[in-house]
């Protein structure tokens, strides 16, 4: 008997680091295809208003799953610093004001914590993961995993790999920044592995309940 097509997965991000990871996190599951906004005609711009990562996320799937009729992934993460009560979390992106710009915002988080001592500097990367599905199983129940890696923030800038603040977080039990680990190590690592090899598991079992 043929093999049935494969579900296509719509990664609801723009963001050119988490489609390099999310590709590579998400390779290789039996019965489904990626697709990235490059593929469609344009997406609905979401507001990410939400007071929490879990909010934005499930606002993104939800809509961009409404406007597609697709399966769906959106993701929110951001990284939370202890001695800035958790900030700038849910505003990681646009930290420094304009969204997006990495280097504005490393430098912002540098000038905030230039007074707090090592001891103190500690952090965490948080990302929820957020898979709807209107037209199969799931119906309008949007089904959330979350990840978190802790670390803590340097004083100086090392390494060019990953994107965002991953010059300056050094993660627990590394003596360097996660720019200098390779994708791989990463994607070993990382809150966004951790979300999505929950993800995974839960794609695992929910493809075929969908394809049946
Ligand atoms: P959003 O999820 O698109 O709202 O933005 C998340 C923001 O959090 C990114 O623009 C980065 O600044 C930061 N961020 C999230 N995940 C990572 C990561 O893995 N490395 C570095 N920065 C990250």
């Amino acid at each position: 008997m043929a093999e049935p097509a494969p579900v296509s997965l719509l990664l609801a991000t723009g963001n050119a680091g988490k489609i390099r990871e999310f590709r590579a996190l998400f390779a290789e599951l039996p019965g489904l295809s990626l697709l990235t906004a490059a593929d469609l005609a344009a997406l609905p711009e979401v507001i990410e208003d939400g007071a929490t990562f879990a909010d934005n996320a499930i606002k993104k799937a939800a809509q961009i799953a409404e406007a597609t009729g697709l399966l769906v992934l959106a993701d929110d993460s951001g990284l939370e610093v202890d001695a800035l009560g958790g900030e700038p979390g849910v505003h990681s992106a646009r930290y420094a004001g304009q969204h997006g710009a990495d280097e504005d915002n490393n430098e912002k988080l540098l000038q905030e914590l230039a007074q707090v001592p090592d001891p103190q500097r500690t952090a965490r990367y948080r990302v929820v993961l957020a898979l709807a599905d209107l037209r199969g199983p799931l119906g309008a129940r949007v089904h959330v995993e979350d990840g978190v890696c802790e670390g803590s923030i340097l004083r100086v800038r090392a390494g060019s790999g990953g994107f965002g603040y991953d010059p300056l977080f050094a993660p627990r039990g590394y003596a360097c920044a996660m720019a200098e680990l390779s994708p791989e190590a990463k994607n070993r690592i990382s809150h966004r592995a951790l979300a999505s090899q929950k993800m995974r598991a839960f794609l695992a079992t929910y493809l075929p309940t969908r394809l049946g």
